[in-house]
């Protein structure tokens, strides 16, 4: 096997197997780590058992355990697992025996688990996401750091996570030696203050700051939380000054940031900042095709597409409208049809139906107060066309998720105190005048349906 994968490889992955002999047709063999195991059973599982069998026609298995050296099982209370195949141990530089410190142990369960079915080869690249999808690409692929931070940004369930873990297996498989550290932001900051309690954080700034890649999951989990904030300023700068390295994601731009002091968030914008935009049509219809692919699942062309028109949240929705879809049918043992999945998904179907955008407000809200819809975008002042438009932003704050400085943006570039005093105004006059609260109330049931 050394001949048909290659030195690196061979070293990185068939040499520390350890042969412990043979047991009813099963060979027994060991290996380090969780995350070895993993990797040699999906990559070189069925090559080995071949070429085993070659040599002893007995053998029917090949059983791979892992014979813990320290502690490597993943960390608990991770939001990595989900239905489906289980999340394994992180890649963790595998460094000789003798270099082995005990900061190195340390740093095997510094790395959250990584999902092992978010690689750059299961990700669908569209249009929404293809300016990330190189940037990771290139992050993972380049021998020295190309922008440093990569930051990845976007709503939930459009592919930030699934991006960063490929980034980690794609440099872990090609490089065994490179240290990579993937945890949400949420993990660091309990790290950091678990630190300050156990008075370590001699430890935990050196643990960090020997990692060759940093990744950091969800950066505004650490909005207003300034320790945590000055903590990851420093390891952050510590790390770019010796050329590691960091991938940033979080569900709004550097400059949208709320609540994230302004010099780390100018550290923030100093590399490549991608944007992850919400699905098309055609992304969710090749999700799906990959998806139903993998699952070796026949899916009619019709509900597929019928998916794809309905389900538009995000991919980890259209993901889950699948997942039902098939296991109801296998569940029944049925075939799936279009009447089937309506019945099966009524209440997803109904939760997408309900999903407002800024655009419809502004519609529904110019037509109720007969303005023009370009007096949303426009600067005029007037009280007649001033006053529905504060009652637009309002209902944009309430009614979808956008931050204040997105909707700013909506209404022909306004800054987000503009938006944050309408909700203010808006408010006011609702308690003041019951015939306001009444139109308003009236706008918000329309938009919900
Ligand atoms: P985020 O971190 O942005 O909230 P995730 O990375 O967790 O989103 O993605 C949610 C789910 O959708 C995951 O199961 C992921 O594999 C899947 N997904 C997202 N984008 C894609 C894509 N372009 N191709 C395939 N699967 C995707
Ligand atoms: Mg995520």
């Amino acid at each position: 096997m050394q001949g048909e994968i290659g030195d690196a490889a061979f070293k990185s992955w068939l040499k520390p197997i350890t042969v412990n002999g043979i047991e009813g047709g099963t060979v027994r063999v060991t290996v380090p780590t969780r995350f070895m195991r993993d990797w040699v059973v999906s990559n070189y599982g069925a090559r080995i058992r071949s070429l085993w069998r070659g040599e002893n026609t007995d053998v029917r298995a090949i059983d791979v355990q892992v014979i813990a050296r320290g502690d490597d099982s993943p960390v608990n209370g991770e939001p990595v697992a989900r239905s489906g195949k289980a999340p394994v141990a992180a890649p963790m530089a595998r460094r000789s025996a003798a270099a082995r410190t005990r900061n190195s142990d340390d740093r095997v369960d510094l790395c959250a688990p990584l999902d092992t079915r978010f690689t750059f080869d299961n990700f669908v690249v569209g249009k929404p996401n293809e300016f990330a999808y190189a940037a990771a690409r290139r992050v993972a692929e380049a021998a020295t750091v190309p922008f440093n931070p990569l930051f990845l940004y976007g709503g939930v369930g459009l592919g930030k996570t699934h991006l960063m873990h490929a980034i980690a297996w794609h440099i872990t498989s090609r490089d065994p030696d490179r240290t990579v550290v993937y945890m949400s932001a949420e993990k660091f900051m309990y790290r950091f203050i678990r630190a300050l309690r156990e008075h370590n954080t001699v430890d935990f700034k050196e643990q960090f700051r020997s990692v060759d890649v940093l990744m950091i999951d969800d950066v505004q989990f650490i909005s207003g939380k300034e320790s945590t904030q000055e903590e990851f300023f420093h390891t952050f700068n510590a790390l770019v000054d010796q050329g590691r390295q960091i991938v940033i994601s979080a569900d709004k731009s550097p400059s949208d940031l709320e609540g994230i002091e302004e010099r780390l968030k100018s550290r923030l914008n100093c590399g490549l900042v991608a944007d992850i935009h919400a699905t098309t049509y055609e992304l969710r219809l090749g999700i799906l095709q990959s998806k139903a692919e993998s699952m070796q699942v026949e899916i009619p062309r019709k509900v597929m597409e019928f998916l794809s028109h309905r389900i538009t949240s995000n991919v980890r929705e259209l993901e889950g409208a699948l997942n039902r879809v098939v296991a109801h049918a296998q569940l029944v043992g049925r075939d799936i049809t279009l009447e089937t999945s309506q019945e099966v998904l009524h209440d997803l179907l109904r939760a997408n139906d309900r999903r407002v955008t800024i655009e419809d407000i502004q519609k529904q809200v110019a037509a109720h107060f007969n303005i023009r819809i370009s007096d949303m975008h426009s600067a005029r002042r007037a009280r007649s066309v001033a006053r529905p438009r504060q009652v637009a932003m309002y209902l944009a704050k309430q009614l979808t998720a956008r931050s204040l400085p997105e909707i700013g943006r909506k209404f022909g570039g306004r800054d987000h105190t503009t938006v944050m005093h309408a909700v203010k105004k808006v408010e006011e006059l609702r308690s003041a005048e019951p015939s306001f609260a009444e139109d308003v109330e009236l706008l918000r049931r329309m938009l919900e349906g």
